[in-house]
């Protein structure tokens, strides 16, 4: 598994769980959002009715999931957490929606992944509070509408370009997360470093933030990583050097990219003399598919500004040979 992936690993998440933030003010970045939800959230208490439904979506593990179960806080609902894969029959979902109690928030993470058979049981839920089910078959079949209670529903994707038209446009409040600035992702490395009972020098703190692609996930990943090396050193203090050593065990360079980033940047520069060069054939280069390029490795280098899109495909920039020390070749 790539260490600088933003999904969720292995048995990350009972490790994620403790270090959950449990309050907007303990969320650390994404001002904006924070401030919106914030007066969303206290018009709603002060209205005594629920939260409009909120649409969220960014990149894997920038915090979509604890923001969902924050707002069930802030909200003092239930949290009810399931996901678009998970859901595969419309009976899955009105069974889920049949259970709900006045003021939870349902969680629906890859909300772009409900089938459509099942996302047309939602619009009436979010509209209406309302639930339409068949009962019996053939000509005695009828429907009957059952109340529901009201509820938020908090909708997650890292695709909100997936997500139909009519599920968009149930949503009231759409948010969408960015990568973290370095300065809060160190205060999210402090953060979790006191969590974890472990001293850290803020200089280690910054070189990791720099290397974790903006991403809280990915944050924590490597500090747990160095906080082990810096414990079998005997050291009771993360230093800037047990950092640095330790990252580049890992492959992780000075800029967050590891060797995958690396092949696809060297691919462009050296087969295809730096571009443009079309998606698909860069895939089949490098041997990865061109929608997890898309996806997983490009939107990062493209924040970066390692690569650029271009009409004709993909560029790589300036920067990109001189993070491999080489010559900007003459345009
Ligand atoms: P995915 O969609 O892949 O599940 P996600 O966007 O829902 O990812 P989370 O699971 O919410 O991501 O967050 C990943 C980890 O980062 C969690 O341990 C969470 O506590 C931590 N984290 C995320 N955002 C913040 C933040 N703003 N402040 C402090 N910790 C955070």
């Amino acid at each position: 598994e790539r260490m600088i992936s933003g999904e969720l690993q292995g048995e990350e998440q009972q490790i994620e769980l403790s270090l959950r933030p449990e309050t907007l003010g303990q969320y650390i970045g994404q001002e904006k959002t924070k401030e919106n939800l914030r007066i969303f959230i206290e018009a709603a208490r002060m209205r005594n009715e629920p939260l409009d439904h909120v649409l969220l979506y960014g990149p894997p593990g920038l915090g979509k999931t604890t923001l969902a179960s924050i707002i069930a806080n802030e909200m003092e609902g239930q949290f009810r957490s399931t996901s678009g894969p998970a859901i595969e029959r419309a009976g899955d979902l009105a069974a889920i929606l049949s259970s709900l109690e006045a003021g939870d928030i349902l969680f629906i993470d890859e909300i772009h992944r409900l089938p459509r058979s099942v996302e047309e049981i939602l619009y009436p839920a979010m509209e209406d509070f309302c639930l339409d089910i068949i009962v019996g078959s053939g000509p005695s079949a009828r429907s009957v509408r059952l109340d529901l209670p009201p509820f938020t529903l908090v909708g997650a994707t890292t695709r909100a370009g997936l997500l139909s038209a009519p599920l968009r446009d149930r949503f009231g409040v759409h948010s969408r997360l960015d990568y973290y600035e370095p300065r809060a992702l160190c205060d999210i490395v402090e953060r979790t470093a006191d969590i974890f009972h472990v001293g850290i020098a803020r200089d280690a703190a910054v070189e990791v933030a720099r290397r974790s692609r903006g991403t809280p996930r990915i944050a924590n990943r490597l500090l747990k990583r160095v906080r082990d090396i810096a414990q079998v050193k005997g050291e009771d203090m993360i230093t800037e050097e047990t950092t640095k050593t330790a990252l580049k065990m890992l492959q992780v360079d000075g800029e967050g990219l590891d060797h995958i980033d690396h092949k696809l940047l060297m691919a462009i520069m050296d087969s295809f003399k730096g571009g443009p060069v079309g998606l698909d054939t860069i895939a089949a280069t490098i041997g990865e598919e061109s929608q997890t390029i898309e996806d997983v490795y490009e939107p990062f280098l493209l924040q970066m500004g390692f690569i650029q899109r271009t009409p004709r495909g993909r560029m790589v920039t300036p920067k990109a040979y001189t993070h491999f020390n080489r010559e900007v070749p003459e345009a």
